[in-house]
């Protein structure tokens, strides 16, 4: 490796787990390790950790002969870019805390704070499988349902830094309660968590959404029914996507996306049959794994790293 080669000190910060990495500005990992979030010991403890990490990987660098000219962070909930603020997250347990500047302060490096699903498309958009299509939306489908709408390689933030909250669009109003607290919101009846939910519920069995989807493909009548709810509630969550953003392609994430055919044969088919005069995009698995996160922060970093050096 050649003396002075630049990276960026990358972390995705989960609930459970911290992906960390050193990433080059061509998004080639140099480097990756993995934290535990535990943040069940409060949110100040977290920080701490996030700081620990990142000031970590930035001696790694060094040692290595890298120079870390950036650090890109990525959080869940909502998150303030502009002011490098975590507002809000239900599962880190954050609450306002300024972690762009703790970092910036700590590394001494040009940091930038970003949100953990917007970042994710913003890498599956430049690297992965949403590449030169120029209009992407990336849906995370898992616990809960969240998008990206990046736009020539920038993903939207929004107003106030909730952009892509496709998961409470409202597609069944007499559906379900959803955690945000209103009945019959596209992530109370399609997300990863709720297809096993419903499941469970109408047969008395718990069930994962991957156990659903095996039952259902080997022609289990009650986990078709559920599995076919669930894809019908995405096609008209998916159709009111492709209303708003007139995208080239959507890249669908997250655990349920690792149901391959069994959710994209049938979600394709769904989709098509809600689009009138809307171009239909191009519906496609992610291509980075849980990698797109950290990969996303990464790029994040640079791009702020290039508008601050202009
Ligand atoms: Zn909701």
């Amino acid at each position: 490796m050649t003396s002075g080669d630049e990276v960026v000190v990358a972390l995705d910060v989960g609930g459970t787990g911290m992906k960390c990495a050193l990433v080059r500005p061509d998004g080639a990992t140099v480097h990756a390790e993995r934290h535990a979030t535990d943040a069940a010991r409060g949110p100040e403890a977290v920080v701490g950790t996030i700081l620990d990490v990142a000031e970590g990987l930035a001696g790694k660098a060094r040692a290595d002969g890298l120079t870390p000219v950036a650090c890109g962070i990525a959080v869940p909930g909502v998150v303030d870019e502009a002011r490098g603020v975590a507002v809000w997250s239900a599962n880190v347990g954050f609450r306002d805390v300024p972690l762009r500047d703790l970092a910036r302060e700590r590394l001494g490096l040009p940091t930038a704070l970003g949100h953990d699903v917007r970042v994710g498309g913003l890498a599956e958009a430049r690297l992965g499988a949403g590449r030169d299509a120029g209009h992407v939306l990336f849906v995370a489908i898992g616990t809960g349902i969240a998008a990206a709408h990046v736009v020539d390689g920038s993903a939207a933030v929004g107003a106030h830094g909730a952009a892509g909250e496709i998961g409470h669009i409202l597609v069944r109003p007499d559906g379900p309660p959803c955690g945000c607290g209103r009945p019959g919101c596209l992530e109370a009846v399609a997300s990863a968590s709720a297809i096993g939910r419903r499941y469970a519920e109408l047969s008395g069995t718990p069930a994962t959404a991957a156990e659903v989807a095996d039952r259902a493909a080997d022609g289990e009548p009650l986990a078709g029914r559920v599995w076919r709810e669930a894809v019908e509630a995405l096609a008209d969550g998916l159709a009111t996507g492709q209303a708003l953003f007139d995208v080239a392609t959507i890249v669908i994430g997250g655990g349920l996306a690792q149901a391959g055919p069994r959710l994209f044969d049938p979600l394709r088919t769904a989709l098509h049959e809600r689009l009138t005069f809307h171009r239909e995009p191009r519906l496609v698995a992610a291509a980075l794994g849980d990698e797109a996160g950290c990969l996303g922060a990464a790029l994040l970093a640079l791009d702020t790293l290039a508008k601050e050096s202009r």
